[in-house]
């Protein structure tokens, strides 16, 4: 079997405050990883700064919380590949101004054999990103038409804004590949899967700009009743969610909202379709400025939870413009995280049964096997979810992809709930690669893992290599 490929995803709070070289001697004596997924831009505490305040700062780097992390782009920013967006070049993070991430750490990488991907997640939605000029003119619009703090990737200017960093960073340096994350549901999703905001938030329901009525409008789709079936389902949603039940319950009236407004279906799929829009033009022009560069997506953990979400991201289709999928399979965390997720259901679509009842039933939907449901948030998923994520995404994309399975170190987890062990991080690489995976990416950031964790990765693929 051919060596797997391990990544890790990393950010520049590591190396400045831990330096180049231990980090990567950690990365290969702990944990035999040969990959980086090196985090820029990023403005969320998910990939970038130190471990996120008020959870324990792991056994290594700086011990203090960065309380005033801002984010943005680590690399050195070159201005000539910023045409045609009025959001103007992705303007450095704040912190490290001196540091080039790439720069850093590319030569000692390549040295040692390691590959070097540019790990870069959308966060459209993150306070940080209103420092940037002309960001209000790039905002999505909800359902009301109000502008939301959140970007629309149907906007022009914020998609050649995302190109643009995609043909800076694989033009300036010599990089193996690049990832993008979006973790967004689309609005039919967010409507079904719990309560949702009727305020022009950043977790609002959307799009419906204008450069989304246009799409619309291309497609045949009664722009009027789109907006109407939408303000309908947020009436729904609220009624609901505020524990009032319609006569024929939650369930029946909002499919008989579907069938009013088939607006509601066609509407999220435009979404859905746009999103996917904006991974195959970046899958296309990454290839253009570089043709071995190897481009990927991160599919978030919405994909083990919700079957709305699940039939959304169909890896058979995303198998023709990816070269890899980071599928998210984060065991650990899954247990509070789905506790969470089938809480919020019940309060929704499902409101006209109870946590305990719905559970079983999603599951079997999902075609996974975990234990019962009060226990989750202390148990977390089994390794064999792994396995089973793996295997269906491996099943699906026919080798047309490599997928590599995202894996739970040290996720932050509610007071009292599961906590990754060495064991259960050696568990979940094991299954990943038993369920066909070419490799795995290690998340969600070195700055939050803990050492002995981490050498539960190196424990598997010792194993296997033995
Ligand atoms: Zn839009």
């Amino acid at each position: 079997m051919a060596e797997p490929f391990v990544a890790i995803q990393v950010g520049a709070a590591s190396f400045v405050d831990e330096g180049v070289k231990p980090v990567l001697d950690v990365f290969q004596d702990r944990g035999r990883i040969n990959a980086l997924f090196l985090a820029t831009p990023t403005w969320t505490r998910g990939t970038g700064g130190r471990q996120v305040p008020g959870h324990p700062l792991p056994n290594h780097g700086a011990q203090e919380y960065d309380l005033d992390w801002v984010g943005g782009n680590y690399a050195t920013v070159h201005p000539e590949y910023y045409g045609g967006t009025i959001l103007g070049p992705a303007g450095r993070a704040p912190e490290h101004p001196e540091l080039d991430i790439f720069e850093a750490v590319l030569p000692e990488a390549k040295q040692r054999g390691m590959q070097v991907i540019a790990w870069i997640e959308e966060s459209s939605y993150a306070d940080e990103l209103r420092r940037y000029p002309n960001m209000p003119k790039c905002l999505e619009v909800d359902p009301r038409g109000r502008p939301v703090p959140r970007m629309c990737f149907n906007n022009p200017d914020y998609r050649n804004w995302h190109l643009s960093i995609v043909e800076d960073y694989a033009k300036s340096y010599d990089l193996h590949g690049i990832a993008w994350c979006s973790e967004r549901p689309g609005p039919l999703n967010l409507l079904m899967q719990g309560p949702v905001t009727d305020a022009p938030m950043r977790d609002a329901v959307t799009c419906f700009c204008r450069y989304c009525q246009a799409l619309a409008r291309e497609r045949g789709i009664d722009v009027r009743r789109g907006f109407e079936g939408y303000q309908k389902a947020l009436e729904w949603n609220a009624s609901v969610s505020q524990g009032k039940r319609p006569a024929d319950g939650a369930f029946v009236s909002f499919w008989r909202l579907l069938l009013q407004y088939p607006e509601l279906l066609a509407w999220q799929k435009l979404w859905t379709d746009s999103q996917h829009q904006i991974y195959r033009d970046i899958y296309g022009l990454a290839k253009a400025c570089k043709p071995t560069l190897k481009v990927g997506w991160h599919v978030y953990h919405n994909i083990s939870f919700s079957p709305f979400y699940r039939a959304d991201q169909d890896y058979a289709e995303m198998s023709r413009f990816s070269d890899f999928i980071k599928v998210v399979a984060y065991n650990n965390c899954a247990g509070p995280r789905f506790h969470l997720w089938i809480d919020h259901i019940c309060n929704a679509l499902f409101a006209d049964a109870s946590p305990a009842e719905v559970y079983p039933l999603v599951l079997k939907l999902l075609q996974l096997d975990e234990g019962a449901y009060e226990q989750l948030p202390r148990t977390g998923f089994s390794a064999d979810y792994v396995r089973l994520e793996t295997a269906r995404a491996v099943a699906d994309v026919s080798g047309r992809c490599a997928i590599y399975p995202g894996i739970d170190i040290d996720i932050p987890t509610p007071d009292g709930t599961t906590r990754s062990s060495r064991e259960q991080v050696r568990d979940a690489v094991k299954a990943a690669l038993a369920g066909g995976a070419q490799g795995v990416v290690l998340s969600r950031k070195y700055s939050e893992m803990r050492l002995d964790n981490l050498a539960g990765a190196g424990d598997a693929l010792g194993e296997l290599a033995a």
